[in-house]
């Protein structure tokens, strides 16, 4: 027979717990899951972004404000427009004045650019002339044309070892409000990116500014996204296309969109002193990371937990074939292996006899005049004295004999490794050992005797044949007077001593 698990045999049992247990562990994973998610989702998109987008846009009008307010007052302020009209005579003045500005309000560079002479005032001197052709130059001829008061620029500054610099642009007009020139501050955009880079390292997330046109104009040292440099056009990056399909030009607003499968979540502001959108943007996996770890903990333990149910199940269900099938195969009086049971055990044994091989004898016993006990005393007498005896007969046998209650009054011994003749010594033991044997039951005294009809294994025996000789032999025991032991080898027949 296969060795199977007890399980297999309560398959459609087990099939609904496991199914129970696992649609109700996964259920509440996945719903627990999905509602951590949600509302991390729902914190990141509402909370945490508009948030960081707050901190920088606030950081940014602190550092902004300011320069805008000084290179306003340069603007209006009569001595530059008095030193233009009367035509740039000392330029030490106006290198002076624009040196003063810079200490004074502690900008990174002071500046002004004539229009009549094109020339580059700054805090140190005289730069340059500018040139239309220049590209450099653009922005002077830009902010010349433009109906804004003001802009903002960010550029390398060439007074300043190229450094990435933030520029206010100012109109400068005469009193008669003809253009003269430009003038302004400018001041370093380090402060920026190094908040850019605090904002990207600690919390996970990009953050970058991105002009009208989709060009990245300002991002942490490490670059846009992609690490995209500065000019590139968002549209241009692959990372971003299914973005810009979406937001073909940037639009203030929260979106959702994925690259290669990762979910990204985004937040666009506008920036107008800048004329800039400042974008956050955040990966799913950094923010969801965590709690689909815990998932996959959630999922490990539902494992376990399932299987620990298993396990006990499988020992439940053991333990309990185990008791019924002791119980189909045992007498509940006796305790003694009942006929299925002594089929088993009967089959091994003469198995075991022919392949050793070794004698083994049959002894069938059976009470005398039984029924008239059971008349006389009654039928709980008649079952007291089946059990003593049943307990007595056990009590003259090795532990290897197999001893059975064959039914009603009628037992059943294979003595293994024992021969004819020893076999009738032990038979003769027992019935002696009964004869003197008494029984109480409620006060009385109870004797009973016993026929045994004995046989052994032959080389062509069945069970069936084997106890049938012994049949045999007990019938004559019975008929020759009872209380005695009679043998009945094949094809002889031995009379008892
Ligand atoms: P014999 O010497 O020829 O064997 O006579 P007997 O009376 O023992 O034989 P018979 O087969 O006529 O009767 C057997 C009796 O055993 C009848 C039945 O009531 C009784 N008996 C069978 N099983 C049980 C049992 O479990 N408990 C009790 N109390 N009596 C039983
Ligand atoms: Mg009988
Ligand atoms: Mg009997």
């Amino acid at each position: 027979m296969p060795l199977r698990s007890p399980l297999y045999s309560q398959r459609s049992l087990v099939l609904t717990l496991v199914a129970l247990l696992g649609a109700g562990f996964l259920a509440t994973s996945f719903l627990s899951y999905y509602a951590s998610r949600a509302s991390i989702r729902d914190n990141i998109v509402n909370t945490e972004l508009p948030l960081t987008s707050d901190t920088v846009y606030s950081e940014i009008q602190k550092d902004l404000v300011r320069p805008i307010l000084i290179s306003s007052m340069m603007a209006r302020d009569t001595f530059m427009r008095d030193w233009v009209v009367n035509g740039e005579k000392d330029s030490d003045q106006m290198t002076r004045y624009l040196n003063e500005v810079m200490t004074h309000y502690g900008a990174y560079t002071a500046f002004f650019v004539s229009n009549t002479s094109l020339t580059y005032y700054h805090a140190k001197g005289v730069l340059k002339q500018v040139k239309a052709t220049e590209p450099r130059d653009a922005w002077y001829f830009r902010v010349r044309d433009m109906k804004d008061p003001y802009e903002i620029n960010v550029d390398p500054d060439l007074a300043n070892k190229d450094n990435l610099t933030f520029f206010i642009n100012y109109k400068v007009y005469d009193y008669n409000d003809r253009f003269i020139g430009a003038a302004g501050v400018g001041l370093t955009v380090d402060a920026v990116i190094k908040l850019i880079d605090k904002y990207q390292q600690r919390y996970q997330r990009s953050v970058y500014f991105v002009d009208n046109f989709g060009r990245l104009v300002l991002t942490g040292a490490e670059g846009g996204p992609q690490g995209a440099r500065i000019g590139q056009k968002l549209g241009e990056l692959d990372s971003m296309k299914d973005l810009i399909s979406r937001l073909p030009k940037p639009h203030s607003g929260s979106y959702e969109y994925s690259v290669q499968g990762q979910g990204h979540f985004l937040n666009v502001r506008f920036i107008p002193e800048l004329n800039w959108y400042l974008f956050v943007d955040k990966r799913e996996d950094s923010a969801l990371g965590e709690i689909r770890q815990s998932l996959y903990l959630n999922l490990l333990i539902c494992l376990l937990v399932t299987l620990i149910v298993l396990a006990l199940l499988n020992q439940v269900i053991k333990r309990f074939q185990d008791k019924i099938q002791a119980q189909a195969t045992l007498d509940s009086l006796t305790e003694l292996p009942n006929r299925r049971g002594f089929d088993l055990l009967a089959v091994q044994a003469m198995q075991e006899a022919r392949r050793e091989p070794k004698p083994l004898t049959a002894l069938l016993l059976d009470l005398d005049r039984f029924k008239v006990l059971n008349d006389t005393y009654g039928h709980l007498a008649g079952d007291q004295v089946l059990n003593g005896f049943a307990q007595d007969l056990k009590s003259c046998l090795r532990h290897s004999d197999i001893v059975c209650r064959w039914g009603g009054e009628e037992f059943i011994v294979l003595l293994k490794d024992t021969d004819g003749e020893t076999g009738r010594i032990i038979a003769e033991k027992i019935r002696q050992y009964v004869e003197q044997q008494s029984y109480t039951y409620n006060g009385q005294i109870l004797r009973v005797t016993v026929s045994i009809g004995l046989t052994t294994l032959q080389p062509d025996d069945t069970l069936h044949s084997l106890l049938s000789r012994a049949d045999h032999a007990m019938y004559r025991a019975k008929q020759s007077g009872r209380n005695r032991t009679c043998v009945e080898m094949a094809h002889s027949i031995h009379e008892p001593a």
